[in-house]
């Protein structure tokens, strides 16, 4: 099968760096087992160790508190359903707008699951965040609040300092899921607040396969996946130097430039509300990461328009496929009292760091087709 001829759906995995495919292959030549203790065993440790100093340092974290995980959702399955052993006695606290790793792995507890709501711009409302705390003061209880930095969906931007220093001081755990923060923004985890991160090989350019726990010694107590002992006993299981080498390649290759990406989305915006200006732009008035477009424009519903651009190579999401790739309603928008007639026509269109203008003017075109013979059909009926 032939890539698509425009990818603008970098929010659900970035197109592979060179730099990641590189160290993929050299460490792929490596023979053997990284705890081994002879010279082979030792070359695969080293790799490793190379990773992780490149990926801690595009996280601001020391080398010793990231621990490789197979996937981001393992992380934060790690994080939640270990560190509520742990660190909760009560509740998991999470807002509305979680990905399913989070809702999920909050549910998987068995802890009663408190849900903080967004606001119609999707950042988290901190007032209930707030009331939280108090609730759990009166009901004696602690818990372990896990909230993501960077929405998948719209690209919304949460107050985490807002929320570190609500959370930060307490007796409460506080895990931040940065999936789609890393290498967009400076996670400076070892000077911040919460005491465990998640992030993802594929959202920077590394194969999908291969995420990371960041974690503060002091919350290092979750193992819930002992084994060999791998990983200082923090997860089990013989580590893939291959990947680990991609990923710290990949980090170490990330230069997320800011403006470029809100000049491509800026862009878009402008040529979305020429051809529709009843579009709807999701979270606009609020903080953006800048690489991402949600929107809506009534009547053109996203099933439709998604078939629609595939037809032409061009791959855009609806920002709410679940993993057997059908269209569902996003739970997001719903949480931002988006109504669901013209939640069904969101569409996000997401960019990373092989993209062009060239993309987002094909991506233009395309759309404008749709909205032309939606315009056409309009008139004939
Ligand atoms: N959290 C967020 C915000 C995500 O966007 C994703 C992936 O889309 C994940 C978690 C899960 O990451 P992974 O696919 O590495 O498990």
């Amino acid at each position: 099968m032939t890539r698509p001829a425009i990818y603008l759906d970098h929010n659900a995995a970035s197109p592979l760096r060179p730099e990641a495919r590189a160290a993929l292959v050299a460490a792929l030549d490596l023979v053997g087992n990284p705890s081994s203790v002879h010279a082979h065993g030792r070359a695969l440790r080293d790799t490793i160790e190379t990773g992780r100093r490149q990926v801690a340092r595009l996280a601001g974290a020391e080398s010793k508190q990231v621990v490789f995980t197979g996937s981001a959702t393992e992380a934060i399955t790690q994080a939640i359903v270990g560190g509520a052993k742990t660190f909760a006695s009560g509740a998991i606290v999470i807002s509305a707008g979680e990905h399913a790793a989070v809702s999920k792995a909050a549910e998987a507890t068995g802890l009663p699951v408190w849900t903080i709501g967004l606001d119609a711009q999707g950042r988290i409302d901190l007032d209930q965040l707030a009331a939280a705390l108090v609730r759990a003061d009166a009901e004696h209880v602690t818990f372990l609040a896990a909230f993501h930095w960077v929405n998948n969906e719209t690209g919304v931007i949460q107050p985490i300092d807002r929320i570190s220093a609500l959370v930060g001081p307490t007796r409460h755990t506080l895990f931040i899921d940065a999936v789609q923060a890393f290498g967009r923004l400076p996670l400076e985890f070892s000077a911040s607040a919460p005491d465990m991160m998640a992030i993802s090989g594929h959202k920077i350019g590394a194969p999908a396969g291969i995420g990371a726990l960041l974690v503060k010694s002091h919350a290092d107590l979750v193992r819930l996946i002992p084994g060999g002992g791998q990983e200082q006993g923090r997860r089990g299981g013989t580590e893939s130097a291959a990947l680990i080498a991609a990923f710290g390649a990949a980090a170490e290759a990330t230069n997320y430039d800011a403006e470029v990406m809100r000049a491509l989305t800026r862009h878009v915006e402008l040529g979305l509300r020429t051809m529709a200006p009843d579009v709807k732009i999701f979270g606009e008035a609020a903080q953006r990461i800048g690489n991402v477009v949600n929107f809506a424009v009534p009547g053109i519903r996203n099933a439709t328009a998604m078939m629609s651009l595939d037809l032409s190579g061009i791959s855009v999401s609806s920002g709410s496929a679940c993993s057997s790739g059908k269209v569902g309603a996003s739970h997001v928008l719903a949480a931002m009292g988006v109504e669901k007639s013209l939640a069904e026509c969101g569409l996000r269109v997401s960019f990373g760091w092989n993209s062009t203008v060239v993309d987002a003017d094909a991506f233009l075109a395309g759309y404008q087709s749709i909205v032309s013979r939606q315009r056409r059909a309009g008139q004939a009926a």
